[in-house]
């Protein structure tokens, strides 16, 4: 596959990604607005657009991650995505812990 034929498949899987929130909300609404937390990246995302793979929800930029890294054969399934994410996952997890303490000494105007 050469470069150009790469990018295209690449933004051809961002937009049947994107393309599932747009579904996800016309069909139930509440899904905008309902958050849960991705497996994979450990952030907090939101219902619509994310995608269950094998026992895991993705959030939707972990899906293009993971639709294109299948695509490309970069893994050869979820769970070495995931497992790749432990360290990411866990730079969330440090970050929601800590953010509420230094932000907290952060004057407001
Ligand atoms: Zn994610």
């Amino acid at each position: 596959m050469n470069k150009d034929k790469l990018l295209e498949k690449i933004e051809e899987i961002q937009e049947s990604v994107k393309q599932m929130i747009q579904d996800d909300i016309e069909e139930n609404p509440e899904v905008a607005f309902e958050g849960f937390q991705c497996d994979c990246c450990g952030e907090t995302g939101i219902l619509a657009g994310s995608v269950i793979y094998e026992d895991y929800r993705l959030c939707n930029d972990c899906a293009v991650i993971a639709e294109v890294g299948l695509e490309l054969k970069k893994i050869n399934n979820i769970q070495e995505l995931i497992d790749s994410m432990e360290e990411k996952r866990f730079e969330a997890l440090y970050t929601s812990i800590f953010d509420s303490s230094t932000s907290n000494s952060e004057s407001s105007n």
